[in-house]
């Protein structure tokens, strides 16, 4: 890159950082933490119980935010105050869940979750010591390898572990019963998916504890990669943070590093309050002065020109 290419995407850089730090320091990120999943993390106090409840949110959280919240609640409730402890007796624990359905999920596939990850909590001390082991695992045996890929293969081989203790269908392979739910809950990051809601695990667990990430595992926010659903895509996209047109793994790295030119220690600081932004749902990716209005990256998307008139694309 010519030093005057360098010094453009260092002003553009800078640009994005401020308007990304307006957007975070305008929402009120208590607030909005009631509207989201991890919410349901927060009401529990012990190290394990936490753990148990962030890994079947962030599984579960696919699609309709309010429909999510529903049947999180209803799951919760069923398991009881005490998820770890639910955990270490799987019969009872599949009798309190059965006839629960969440979309492709029942509540037999969730039991096996929690009772697979409540064994490797039991056997590494905690699901955080599990995953930190294989990170330093990966990062001993492939230290060539680039970092995000070290990430999707400790991560890849902390769900085989999970899956194995559980009793649900290896990586790759289908349930007995022909449905999709039990291999669909915790996905196949080595199979190139974006693994949204495994990376939305991990950002709960490991950010720092802002009243939204609970920054409970010894890794550096460093490692973490962007979760990275249809509107953070969108959003990616119109701050020329990516010009991907996938969810795949391979953009979740493109808008990581990007991000993480704007913050090297913790690039995924912006996620949450990109995630809550209001316009989020209804950004048209054009420019249309009433639509936009309001929107809180307006002066850094690439659908609007700068004080000079020039369209604003960076190629990250
Ligand atoms: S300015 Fe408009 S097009 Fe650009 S991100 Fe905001 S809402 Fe979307």
């Amino acid at each position: 890159m010519s030093a005057r290419a360098a010094a453009k995407r260092a002003e553009r850089d800078a640009a994005v950082k401020a308007a990304l730090d307006v957007v975070r320091a305008r929402e009120d990120l208590r607030a909005r933490r009631g509207n989201d999943p991890v919410e349901f993390v927060h009401r529990h106090r012990a190290r394990e119980d936490r753990e148990l409840v962030a890994l079947v949110a962030a599984s579960c959280a696919f699609g309709n935010v309010k429909a999510i919240r529903l049947k999180l609640a209803e799951l919760l409730d069923r398991v009881g105050p005490r998820p770890a402890r639910a955990a270490d007796d799987p019969e009872a624990l599949a009798k309190r869940l059965a006839g629960f359905k969440h979309r492709v999920f029942r509540g037999e596939d969730l039991a096996k979750l929690l009772i697979g990850a409540r064994r490797v909590q039991r056997s590494a001390g905690s699901l955080g010591g599990a995953f930190e082991r294989e990170l330093a695992r990966v990062d001993r045996e492939d230290p060539e390898a680039e970092p995000e890929a070290r990430v999707r293969e400790a991560l890849a081989s902390f769900c085989d572990r999970i899956r194995a203790e559980g009793g649900l269908p290896k990586t790759g392979e289908a349930d007995p019963s022909g449905r999709r739910g039990p291999a669909h809950l915790l996905s196949d990051a080595r199979a190139g998916s974006g693994a949204k809601r495994l990376l939305l695990f991990l950002r709960w667990m490991i950010r720092p504890a802002d009243g939204i990430d609970l920054g409970m595992w010894r890794v550096p926010a460093q490692r973490l990669l962007v979760p990275v659903d249809v509107h953070i895509h969108k959003l990616a996209r119109n701050l020329g943070l990516t010009r991907r047109r996938d969810l795949s793994w391979k953009t979740s790295v493109e808008i990581t590093r990007a991000l993480a030119r704007l913050d090297p220690e913790d690039p995924t600081r912006y996620d949450f309050s990109l995630c809550h932004m209001g316009m989020v749902q209804r950004c048209p990716s054009r420019p249309d002065a009433a639509r936009c209005e309001g929107c809180g990256v307006r002066p850094v998307c690439v659908h609007w020109k700068d004080r000079r008139g020039r369209n604003t694309v960076l190629t990250a």
